[in-house]
């Protein structure tokens, strides 16, 4: 199956339906990862916080594949902000996953009652990119008055911001920025897991106008929401552990949403937000040790 490719603002290339694996316990992750290189994936994304990257590193391996074949990313914990701290973490992950170097290193979070951290802790990716330990930086969560301190206080401009974006809270301020300045807009929650696993109310997956649009192409409504993601440009990581799943998740690249499917979907916009609020984040609220490699 044909695979989607983004380009992000350096020239690196970034498969565009990429594997979450958010809340995969260790013991689930190395047959998840192992699973979706098998069908096609070509993108792994994980995060120090998760507590998994050594089972994605040991799916990786299993998989037979390059490592220049398979595009890796991870993100840094808000408690290993700062300069040498954060350049420490990349040795944490990197060791963990056992790779030499990554495709992408975000941070996962502003933390804005430590905004000079947060900067610190970019700083050090820069100089990891500068010293090709990774190919891409970025961030996560960032709003916009983040995003202006970033800018205005490093020099790389991030390749990506990835954020909670799904039919239910669609962020359209924050991608009118990340279009100005250059920034890929990457989903978290693509298919809106988090209006089900975190919220009581309808979920993505059985909402009325998805269903109709996912029957018309004879599709399920996680596929319609990745195809909504793809055609608007976006890079999308759902996760599952079920390999029915992660095949279904990836077989999403031969059919096309009309324009008034995808003016139907963008309608479905409530603007609340599923995940903690960018701004609420603190070291006391939501700080936990990333344990050494
Ligand atoms: P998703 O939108 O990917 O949804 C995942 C949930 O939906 C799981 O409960 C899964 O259950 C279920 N599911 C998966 N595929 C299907 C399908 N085809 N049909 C029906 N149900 C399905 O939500 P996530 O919140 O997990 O986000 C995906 C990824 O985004 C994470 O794994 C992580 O990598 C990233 N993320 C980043 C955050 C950040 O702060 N930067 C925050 C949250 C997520 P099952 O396993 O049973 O299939």
């Amino acid at each position: 199956m044909h695979q989607h490719t983004v380009t992000l603002n350096n020239g690196v290339d970034l498969p565009a339906i990429g594997l979450g694996v958010f809340q995969t316990p260790p013991e689930a992750t190395t047959a998840a990862v192992e699973e979706a290189l098998r069908v096609g994936y070509r993108h792994i994304d994980t995060a120090a916080a998760y507590l998994n990257e050594r089972e994605v590193g040991e799916g990786i391996r299993r998989s037979g594949l390059g490592r220049d074949e398979v595009f890796v990313e991870t993100k840094i914990w808000i408690n290993d902000y700062g300069r040498d701290a954060t350049l420490h973490a990349f040795d944490k992950s990197a060791g963990k996953l056992d790779v030499e170097w990554l495709d992408l290193l975000i941070l996962h979070q502003p933390l804005p009652s430590a905004f000079d951290r947060t900067l610190d802790a970019y700083r050090a990716l820069e100089k990891l990119l500068a010293d090709g330990k990774v190919r891409a930086i970025g961030v996560s969560n960032f709003l916009p008055a983040h995003l202006d301190r970033l800018l205005a206080g490093t020099s790389v401009v991030p390749a990506v911001n990835q954020i909670e974006l799904h039919p239910y809270f669609q962020q359209p301020a924050l991608r009118r920025v990340h279009a100005e300045h250059g920034i890929h807009t990457q989903a978290w929650s693509p298919i809106g897991g988090i209006t089900s696993y975190r919220a009581a109310g309808r979920t993505t997956f059985d909402d009325p106008a998805l269903l109709e649009i996912a029957r018309a192409h004879g599709r399920s409504t996680a596929q319609v929401m990745l195809r909504w993601h793809l055609q608007q440009g976006r890079s999308a990581i759902p996760n599952s552990t079920r390999p029915d799943r992660i095949a279904e998740n990836f077989a999403v690249f031969d059919f096309e949403l009309t324009t008034g499917e995808l003016a139907a979907i963008d309608a479905l916009d409530t603007g609340v937000r599923g995940g903690p609020e960018p701004d609420s984040i603190t070291l006391d609220a939501f700080g936990r040790e990333i344990p050494e490699a």
